[in-house]
């Protein structure tokens, strides 16, 4: 496509007047998206204010009135059509992602491929919703579960996953019978357009309106005052721990209910018997894809120090490749894309200065790139730990593609460093053996902390069947598949009675 206005165009989407594409200024009431492979503005997108966001929640409440009448199997068809829809305008779409936040092309297109997943997992899920029925201790009674449309949802999302994460709360929030509100984050505005638009259409266009609702505003304005209002019952909010602690907070206030997907630091142990053909392909896509901006990035790797020199022999070698292939997200070959703004570039430099000033030695990268094309690249980095495995910055998320190397002398060492950081997204180990994999994994819960373990798989690029998220700092919130659903629904326990006399629980007596 030659430029944003043609992909809108082929989406056939009237955005208009909330997206301009000409005579794009900087100014009160409107966000500019860049495009971080070049810097150059994109378009600009209207701000909601506070009276927009009223509308919009008014507006859910009463579209979730009318939604949660009709039958889920019913509800299913409307997102089966959601995502056919997805589907066909997948290339599309995934080129907005790339130039919007400067994934690569098949990465742009894989989170497309994310909402198409979730919506056939939903439209399975709208024949399920399974309740349960339990034994009474009365006679000819009945006791059973069963669960229930929410209410209208807020969905606040990270700029690094602009269309799957929506997708994964609003798709499976349809089915069960809930109205979703999403605010997007300011630096992906169109990409929130796009695919709050295409699904709109698709639902008015089956006599269901209002069901996907967007609301594009700063955090003062319209994040605030959304997470404090009493007819969301529930706040869906991925981004960094700091969003999730005030989030989390102002929920808490109203006694809402809460998912947070939260920041990661993630960690691949590499043990002495890994198939190291396995693993050092792993740990690079782990830690370079996406240019390091997932929250499942591989950010810290323990490798068993009697095959380090090794395995930092050819890590530092795939550096070196990779890096020769930085550039236009949109062109082919392209392996590492751009930081998302100027601000992420000064977070990477000033993360390698915190890791050289703290010991650490600067193996492979540590430098900005200055790209013919402009816009925001750095080097993909590999950074080894010193000796004393002291390095406080490895502690913390620096959402750039910069991976810590740290040596271990044996598997219980391993386990501590693993899991001694404030995060618990995701973890990776690669053994054959195996007594090591099933100690990662170890029952008692004393293996890998974080809600996310895979064994010779690395820590990034999850499916959508399994529960996704993780504990501690990372917020403990399941989003996707298995029995994620749940969140988005409310359980009612009913005890019917078809004795004909009135027998109390408990064997009381109260006559
Ligand atoms: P961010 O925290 O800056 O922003 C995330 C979203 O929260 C944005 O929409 C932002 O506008 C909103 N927000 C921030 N403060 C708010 C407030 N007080 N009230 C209401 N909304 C508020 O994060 P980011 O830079 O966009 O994304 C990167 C972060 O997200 C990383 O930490 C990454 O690990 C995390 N992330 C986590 C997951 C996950 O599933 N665990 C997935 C993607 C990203």
């Amino acid at each position: 496509m030659e430029s944003v206005r043609d992909i809108f165009a082929s989406l056939g989407l009237q955005v208009g007047p909330r997206v301009r594409f000409d005579g794009v200024q900087p100014g009160p009431g409107v966000v500019i998206s860049d495009n971080p492979a070049t810097g150059r503005p994109l378009a600009a997108v209207t701000l909601d204010g506070g009276s927009e966001l009223e509308t919009q929640i008014a507006g859910a409440t009463a579209s979730f009135r009318a939604w949660r009448a009709v039958p889920a199997p019913v509800r299913g068809q409307v997102v089966r059509a959601i995502g056919d829809e997805f589907r066909r305008h997948k290339a599309a779409l995934g080129e907005l992602v790339s130039l919007e936040v400067g994934k690569i092309r098949a990465e742009g297109e894989g989170e497309i491929q994310e909402i198409v997943d979730i919506a056939d997992f939903a439209v399975g899920l709208s024949r399920q919703l399974p309740g349960s029925v339990f034994p009474s201790e009365r006679s000819r009674h009945r006791l059973m579960e069963q669960w229930l449309p929410l209410g209208p949802i807020g969905c606040i999302s990270a700029f690094n996953f602009p269309a799957a994460v929506w997708a994964w709360n609003a798709m499976v929030a349809a089915v069960c019978g809930d109205v979703t509100v999403w605010k997007p984050s300011l630096l992906a505005p169109l990409t929130a357009v796009a695919c709050n638009g295409i699904a709109d259409r698709v639902a008015r266009s089956m006599g269901h309106e209002g069901v996907f609702r967007l609301v594009i505003g700063d955090d003062q304005t319209v994040g605030e005052p959304l997470v404090a209002d009493r007819r969301l019952p529930l706040i869906s909010a991925t981004g960094s721990c700091r969003m999730g602690r005030r989030v989390g907070q102002v929920v808490a206030g109203r006694l809402g209910r809460c998912l947070l997907e939260l920041g990661g630091n993630n960690a691949c142990i590499v043990h002495a018997d890994a198939d190291l053909s396995l693993a050092i392909p792993a740990v690079v896509f782990g830690a370079v894809g996406t240019a390091g901006q997932r929250c499942t990035t591989t950010r810290r790797l323990l490798v068993h120090r009697s095959i380090l020199p090794e395995v930092t022999r050819r890590l530092t070698a795939a550096y070196a490749q990779v890096a020769q292939r930085i550039g236009d997200p949109l062109a082919a070959g392209t392996l590492v894309g751009p930081l998302i703004n100027a601000q992420a570039v000064q977070g990477f430099t000033a993360a390698v200065a915190a890791a050289k000033s703290q010991g650490g030695t600067v193996l492979f990268g540590g430098e900005p790139v200055a790209h013919p094309l402009g816009g925001h690249f750095v080097q993909p980095t590999l950074i080894a730990a010193p000796a004393s495995g002291q390095l406080p910055i490895a502690r913390h998320e620096t959402f750039a593609p910069i991976l810590y190397v740290f040596g271990y002398d044996d598997l219980e060492q391993a386990m501590a460093m693993h899991n001694e950081v404030d995060q618990g997204l995701s973890s990776a180990i690669f053994t054959e053996s195996f007594r090591v994999a099933e100690r990662f994994l170890a029952a008692d819960g004393s293996g890998s902390d974080c809600g996310i373990a895979n064994v010779n798989c690395g820590t990034s690029g999850a499916e959508i069947g399994g529960a996704f998220g993780g504990e501690k700092d990372t917020g403990g919130g399941r989003e996707s598949g298995s029995d994620s659903w749940k969140a988005y629904m409310r359980r009612q326990t009913s005890a019917i009675n078809a004795s004909g006399r009135m027998e109390l629980a408990q064997g009381i007596r109260f006559e």
